[in-house]
């Protein structure tokens, strides 16, 4: 069985091709890139990915080294994300999926940072820290849902880090630009904010863009803002193994990147004895291939979707009943 994954739900266009059993055939993309300075325009990034569409499925295909008619199974992203980019990604799905005459997909994108995080690392039932532009959560599997142990109650971190580092003048994306300064950063006092099991990055990153205007230098900044929420972060998810009694920790998303963060959580691991587990780069970012593989996974589970919403712009990770989980 062949299923081909359609990722569109912000800055990404990905196709991604998987066998049944999770074996990787294509992971093509195409990124859109804001003006510098600004941050995603949904329309423009729409655009983008109605533009590239075609050139990233020839692409996947020849990647793969299959013709589009041995495609079983059509899987999308349908949410959550911007509502005009999901749409070229619904859209351009049910179009193969007619002309294929093949079953369709919709699956969550935040699914899909999971399972392809448990297909690539091996981990089995982990408590996910699941880190990106629009996410920041920490999930466990439990009674057939992903349950959202943590979260912020505001803005993501990767969305912190990448409006901190344009208010210092820094490219995009951010998060790689201030793991670099940090480097040679020293640490200053910045609110440190932990309610119950979740967290908040919004007056960190105002008291940082403050201090910024005050004069504190780029590194130590930098530098404190990765200390303070990489630790709230490590605080919340020790807590939760402990909750849980889980013994694997599994980092996802975008910001899993961070060696600093991947260092923090490491070592409480190792103080917990817990196994500690990091999705791979390529797989950390938006991609089609974790689409792919939950569709396969939810079609091996014989789970069967109505399509009564093309799109769902605010999908929850614990709104998706889990039927493949073992
Ligand atoms: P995603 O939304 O999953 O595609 O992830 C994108 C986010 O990950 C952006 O906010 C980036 O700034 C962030 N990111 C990427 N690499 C790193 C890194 N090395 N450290 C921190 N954040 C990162
Ligand atoms: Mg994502």
């Amino acid at each position: 069985m062949l299923v081909l994954g359609i990722e569109s739900t912000a800055h990404t266009f990905g196709i991604g091709i998987v066998t049944g059993s999770g074996k990787i055939l294509a992971n093509e993309r195409s990124v859109y890139k804001p003006t510098l300075g600004k941050g995603i325009i949904p329309k423009d990034a729409a655009e983008h990915h109605e533009n590239d569409k075609e050139m990233i499925l020839d692409k996947a295909l020849s990647k793969a080294d299959i013709p589009l008619e041995d495609i079983d199974i059509i899987a999308y992203s349908c949410g959550a994300g911007l509502p005009p980019c999901l749409l070229v990604g619904a859209n351009f799905a049910l179009d193969l999926s007619k002309k294929l005459n093949k079953p369709i997909i919709p699956v969550c994108h935040q699914i899909g940072h999971i399972e392809i995080g448990r297909l690539t690392t091996n981990a089995e039932d982990p408590v996910i820290v699941y880190l990106s532009g629009g996410n920041s959560q920490v999930i466990a599997y439990a009674e057939g849902r992903y349950r959202i142990f943590g979260e912020t109650e505001d803005i993501p971190l990767g969305n912190a880090l990448d409006v901190f580092a344009r208010g210092i003048s820094l490219p995009m994306p951010g998060g790689p630009e201030i793991e670099k300064l940090a480097k040679s950063g020293k640490y200053i006092q910045l609110p440190y904010v932990v309610k119950g099991m979740d967290l908040s990055f919004s007056g960190i990153l105002t008291a940082a863009l403050n201090k910024f205007k005050e004069n504190v230098n780029k590194e130590d900044l930098s530098f404190s803002m990765q200390e303070t929420c990489f630790a709230m972060l490590t605080e919340v998810t020790e807590r939760a193994l402990a909750h849980t009694g889980k013994s694997e920790i599994l980092l996802v998303g975008g910001v899993a990147a961070n060696k600093r963060l991947q260092e923090m959580l490491d070592r409480m691991c190792e103080e917990r004895g817990a196994k500690f587990y990091v999705v791979p780069y390529e797989y950390s970012m938006d991609n089609g291939v974790m689409i792919a593989w939950v569709g396969a996974l939810a079609h091996n589970s014989g789970w069967k979707q109505d399509l009564e919403d093309k799109i769902k712009p605010a999908w929850r990770t614990d709104q998706v009943e889990i039927t493949w989980f073992k």
